[in-house]
């Protein structure tokens, strides 16, 4: 058992001064005092704030960031850079990785994660087959990897083992750089029970199902994996290309969202990831079915997707969540900040996504981790008594945050803060970011050094 002190918290019924959190055996809060002082062995903090949800993480491209970001030549037969090529550069990429670089890219993902605030992981996995697209020994071969990168560094797992089976629209045949990541149903199903197996040993993991899109799978496999998936998380890649929403629409009369929504039984268990390209009527849909939306704005601005229509969602009651997605940059702050500055640009507006008279940085943070904690399958009980203790602190003495109080120290900390004022984050009580850097960093920045080099030696 042990206690903590901090000068303020943002615990479920608002900001509270003074706070003394008491940590149980399990890692969980067993009390919560409130205007209190320290007690003599109390080790003593700033600001304490619930962790943050990433619903959309595809830990391995961690490996490729700043890697792809040299203008190709354009001729006839390579079209300018897009959404399409990157994938091409991201399909080479993937065909080199095995399980031990799988593990070692995405532990310096999840370091990165936790530094930032974020306490839980979605992880979005389709990479699971051997170089030649043949099933490992143990089919969850790159499952127990991606777990044990979990385990390294601390962090709450939701897995979601993708199903792909398509190249495109219609059924189409996969092509041969989708070969790693293709399944039958009953492959899946085998797959998926291995997978549950795989992260059993680590803390509060939660498994869902995840058809990749649209594009990868045909409607009946996608009405298998909704049977299948029952009310756990079902996470599906929506309509993040305009190239994407003409497809559909060429196929089936629809766009996809208006499509999934006409054609599944979309809850409130569903995350409709990049649902960047929709009309007004899907906006409604959306939010009439509870919906969560996966909003991924550093990665959807890297990629060049588009802008999804996030203060008229928000304040039409919808629920959001958001992902580091290809990882390119990793922080929880800045996917805030691009959020609301997307939004800046387009409507030329500012403080567009909170209410009257309501912080932006306060809207912002806790609609976020709503949404997200529900998208993951896990209970968001934000700081209180029986909940797991994960929680950040900020750095009392950072200049950011010397004028702020309450609410205006999350607008410092998503518009002039970010990464350098977090200094404290634990982890079912226990404190794996000190001073702003994680426990194991040095182990896990040197096995990503040496899977790098592996990788790129190839
Ligand atoms: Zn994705």
């Amino acid at each position: 058992m042990a206690s903590l002190w901090f000068s303020d918290a943002l615990l479920t019924d608002g900001w509270q001064q003074r706070v003394r959190i008491t940590i149980g055996e399990q890692g969980q809060i067993i009390a919560i005092d409130r205007d209190v002082g320290p007690q003599i062995c109390d080790s003593r903090f700033g600001v304490a704030l619930p962790g943050m949800a990433n619903l959309h993480s595809h830990a391995f491209q961690r490996g490729m960031a700043g890697l792809t970001e040299t203008r190709r030549t354009a001729n006839e037969a390579t079209p300018a850079d897009s959404f399409w090529s990157w994938r091409d550069i991201m399909y080479r990429f993937v065909d080199r990785l095995n399980p031990d670089t799988m593990a070692a890219i995405a532990a310096m993902a999840y370091v990165e994660m936790l530094e930032t605030g974020f306490t839980r992981v979605g992880e979005f996995h389709y990479l699971h087959h051997d170089q030649s697209g043949a099933a490992y020994a143990d089919r969850a071969a790159m499952a127990a990897a991606i777990a044990q990168a979990a385990t390294t560094s601390g962090i709450a797992l939701t897995l979601l083992p993708v199903f792909y089976a398509c190249s495109d629209f219609g059924g189409a045949e996969p092509t041969t750089a989708q070969r790693r990541f293709t399944n039958t149903i009953d492959e899946y199903v085998d797959l998926h029970h291995a997978s549950r197996a795989a992260i059993a040993h680590c803390p509060d993991a939660v498994i869902g199902v995840a058809p990749h899109s649209l594009r990868a799978v045909n409607t009946e496999q996608l009405h298998d994996l909704i049977r299948f998936a029952g009310q756990s998380p079902l996470h599906i890649h929506i309509a993040e290309q305009q190239r994407e929403v003409e497809a559909c629409l060429a196929w089936s009369g629809a766009r996809p969202v208006e499509w999934l929504l006409a054609n599944t039984p979309v809850a409130e268990n569903y995350c409709l990831v990049h649902a960047t390209h929709i009309s007004a009527k899907e906006l409604t849909s959306i939010i009439t079915a509870g919906a969560i939306v996966g909003l991924c704005p550093i990665t959807e601005a890297n990629l060049g997707d588009g802008l999804f229509p996030a203060s008229t969602f928000i304040s039409s009651g919808g629920r959001f969540g958001i992902g580091s997605d290809s990882n390119v940059r990793i922080d929880a702050m800045e996917e805030l900040r691009w959020l609301e500055y997307g939004q800046r640009l387009w409507h030329q507006s500012r403080n567009t996504m909170a209410s009257d008279a309501a912080s932006t940085g306060a809207t912002l943070f806790s609609k976020s981790r709503q949404g997200g904690f529900a998208a993951l399958g896990a209970s968001d009980a934000g700081l209180s008594v029986g909940s797991p203790a994960d929680f950040f602190s900020l750095c009392p003495n950072h200049p950011n945050l010397s004028a702020c109080t309450e609410d205006a120290w999350l607008d410092a900390l998503i518009f002039s803060g970010g990464r350098e004022v977090i200094d404290g984050v634990w982890r079912r009580g226990r404190q794996i970011v000190c001073g702003g850097r994680h426990v194991a960093r040095d182990k896990v920045e040197a096995g990503y050094r040496a899977a790098m080099l592996e990788l790129m030696a190839g």
